[in-house]
């Protein structure tokens, strides 16, 4: 089996960096940033999460020649045929603006009962030991809730302040950010990427 030593995490997110290498600490990898070895961002042309997961890994791996990690996330909104789903982090036009998403949610969903609020939160991680490897680690985790008919919270980021969690009272931006971790989509991926690794 190659050896998964020395990961490239293709993400210009410094924030995710540092995320993974806590998340997966103890595992034996060195996770490096795609922009400390000059690998540009690739082109998300992918019609689903994990096809953007694995472009964006063997983009990282072609260029570096190391293994790479790669994910993929977002929101998708049953009454919206799965919307905003892989545009979520553009929904409202400029990628980023998280206050204009939000608005945009809500008014695409204005109107509507609680029982046409569900959607969940997706995350995709994709492993590829070489940029030719044919059998990748893929793992994914779901989150389900509904989204809320108003903001409620402040901690978390993104839609956080609009979905309520299936089982809880408070919304994402409201649960305490470990209880969030441990719960969401990309906590659930995390958790299934450690039992793979761990036992390879
Ligand atoms: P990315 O995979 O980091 O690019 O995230 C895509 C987008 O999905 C983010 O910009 C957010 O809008 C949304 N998103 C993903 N995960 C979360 C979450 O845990 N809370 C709130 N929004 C999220």
């Amino acid at each position: 089996m190659t050896s998964l030593e020395r990961v490239v995490l293709a993400s210009s997110n410094a924030g995710k960096l540092a995320e993974f290498s806590q998340l997966l600490a103890g595992l034996g990898i060195e996770f490096v940033s795609q922009a400390s070895l000059g690998v540009d961002d690739a082109d998300e042309t992918g019609r689903s999460f994990v096809e953007n997961a694995l472009i964006k890994a063997r983009h990282a791996s072609t260029v570096t020649g190391l293994p790479a990690l790669a994910d993929d996330s977002g929101i998708c909104v049953d009454a919206l045929d799965g919307a905003p789903g892989l545009y979520a982090a553009r929904y409202a036009g400029v990628h980023g603006d998280a206050a204009g998403n939000r608005a945009k949610l809500l008014r695409e969903l204005d109107g509507k009962p609680a029982s046409e609020r569900n959607a969940y939160f997706i995350a995709v991680i994709v492993l590829l030991r070489h940029a030719d490897d044919p059998a990748p680690i893929i793992v994914e985790g779901r989150w389900s809730g509904r989204i809320l008919s108003a903001e409620r919270g402040d901690g978390g980021f993104g839609y956080d302040p609009l979905f309520l969690p299936e089982g809880f009272e408070q919304s994402a931006a409201e649960l305490d950010v470990a209880l969030k971790n441990s719960l969401s989509h990309r906590g659930q991926a995390v958790a299934a990427l450690r039992d793979r690794l761990a036992t390879r």
